[in-house]
């Protein structure tokens, strides 16, 4: 079945996790900038990054006709440090004009400090400014259910920005109810450690519907499973689910969610 993974790191998975991928229907990913694993020292830092992500993932991607999509901005745990975040901030207007670029994410909290929170606002006005879509991280563990009532209070003091233009993703069972209710798009990260399993994720379908719900696996460097959205395709066909109310989850909905994007082409 095809398939989109609208949250995976794919500068830091191998070649052959892009073959896996396309074997099995993989069409497109989007790859949210997000944290190094190491603080990176300054500004350029990022605009190599950035570069990275806009012009040679692309080139690695089509080699198994996998569209390669791209979020820019600072992540929460580097915008602790203020100054950096608002050089890199200045700095990404530069690249939003780039084709493969389809907004400003991850942002988000991750200790929900207020040097966090002062940066994801400076995110957000960015975003309203250009009218972009945005994806948002949410905290992963017992900082989560609070980030993400944080994260839902700062979007709703942006009026100029619209929940059907955000996808707030890593929701869980606790937080997909407050995230759908606001009208937002709500992502599921499928992660064999912190965050939900395929089974979760399909109970969480089975609970919710499929409205406004995309699933990804956030792939990055450490422990994940870049397979987990074909995993979850074979976890609700075992459940019974028929193959388009499955394909509305893992292909149509990021889509839908893409298509805002004014720069986004999809020709298949
Ligand atoms: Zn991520």
């Amino acid at each position: 079945m095809n398939y989109i993974d609208p949250h995976i790191h794919m500068i830091s998975r191998l070649t052959d996790d892009y073959e896996r991928m396309a074997h099995a229907g993989c069409k497109a990913v989007s790859e949210p900038a997000f944290w190094a694993g190491f603080d990176r020292g300054s500004a350029d830092g990022f605009r190599d990054y950035f570069r990275q992500l806009t012009e040679v993932e692309p080139k690695r991607a089509a080699q198994y006709a996998i569209k390669h999509y791209c979020w820019l901005c600072i992540n929460a745990k580097e915008a602790e440090n203020v100054s950096l975040s608002r050089d890199v901030i200045a700095m990404i207007p530069e690249f939003l004009d780039r084709p493969n670029v389809l907004g400003i994410g991850e942002i988000g909290l991750n200790k929900n400090t207020p040097n966090e929170a002062t940066i994801f606002c400076e995110h957000l006005e960015l975003a309203a400014s250009r009218d972009e879509l945005i994806l948002i991280h949410t905290p992963h563990l017992e900082d989560k259910y609070k980030g993400t009532r944080m994260i839902l209070d700062m979007l709703k003091n942006e009026s100029r920005i619209k929940p059907e233009r955000v996808i707030v993703d890593h929701a869980e069972e606790h937080t997909i109810g407050l995230i759908r209710d606001a009208g937002y798009w709500c992502g599921m990260t499928m992660y064999p450690i912190t965050k939900c399993t395929p089974q979760r994720a399909a109970d969480m379908i089975e609970k919710h519907g499929t409205e406004r719900i995309c699933v990804n696996s956030a792939g990055d460097w450490g422990p994940s499973q870049p397979m987990a959205v074909p995993q979850l395709i074979l976890e609700l066909r075992l459940r019974g689910h028929d193959e388009a109310t499955i394909s509305r989850v893992v292909y149509d909905n990021p889509l839908t969610f893409f298509k805002q994007c004014k720069r986004f082409k999809w020709d298949t």
